[in-house]
């Protein structure tokens, strides 16, 4: 039995509308595979032990939030960075996904700086945009739909047209509710809006970062699990947006 660990950046400022829960069906997903995996909250100022971790992971946050982590960030970007394209898998969610481009205009015109891992730029609207939200993905290979609940004023754009979408929306707002853009994915890194919580819902995207942390120990996640309820789950939201 292997020991995996994701660090919980900044649980008590970056966690919406049920982002926890995301680890917390990871926690359980690698312990069905035979598996223990610890999550180790970080908080401002915390030292991360990257040699000792499998995953990152960030929820969303209002604009106060992270503006306030994004001090704390940004002292971490070249560690973070280096990770990222070393293949971590990272899990950032709304408030955490607009971190990671080039900076966030408030409503008040307020500018406010993001890590620049990305050449995407978020502003927020007058309205926000919310509901339950459909996207279609690619994971590993494998075509899917993603099921979620977003929830945010800003739109993010992609400044660069080598970025790639999370997804494609079906149903929904997405990134900027113009373009049908969904979140972004790099390497084992996906930013996104769908908080929800994203994982339970969408076991393909939970396994999606379980067998990249496995395979990185070499490990392989050979058991299927009973996915029955979760498909169910999937299947009920999908219906009833489509
Ligand atoms: N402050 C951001 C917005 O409203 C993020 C909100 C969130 O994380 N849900 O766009």
């Amino acid at each position: 039995m292997a020991v995996f660990s994701i660090a919980h950046l900044y649980p008590d400022l970056l966690n919406l509308y049920g982002d926890r829960g995301n680890l917390l069906c990871l926690q359980q997903r690698m312990r069905w595979y035979g598996h223990d995996c610890r999550i180790k909250n970080i908080h401002l100022g915390d030292s991360l032990d990257y040699p000792g971790l499998d995953m990152l992971f960030m929820g969303g946050g209002s604009d106060r939030e992270q503006g306030l982590v994004y001090q704390d960030l940004v002292k971490r970007s070249d560690s973070l960075l280096k990770v990222i394209e070393e293949g971590m898998p990272v899990l950032c969610i709304c408030g955490a996904y607009q971190l990671l481009g080039n900076n966030y205009m408030a409503l008040d015109g307020r500018l406010m700086q993001g890590l620049k891992f990305f050449n995407f730029t978020t502003r927020a609207g007058t309205d926000r945009l919310i509901g339950n939200i459909l996207i279609k993905a690619c994971l590993g290979g494998q075509e899917t739909t993603v099921v979620g609940f977003e929830n945010h004023a800003g739109r993010t754009y992609f400044e660069d047209d080598s970025l790639e979408a999370f997804g494609e929306v079906l149903r929904g707002y997405g990134n900027n509710g113009e373009d049908k853009k969904e979140g972004i994915k790099y390497r084992h890194l996906i930013g996104t809006y769908l908080h929800g919580p994203l994982l339970p819902k969408n076991p393909v995207v939970a396994d999606f970062f379980l067998k990249t942390m496995a395979q990185r120990k070499g490990i392989e996640l050979s058991c299927r699990l009973d996915d029955a309820i979760e498909l169910t789950a999937h299947e009920q939201m999908k219906n009833r947006l489509l």
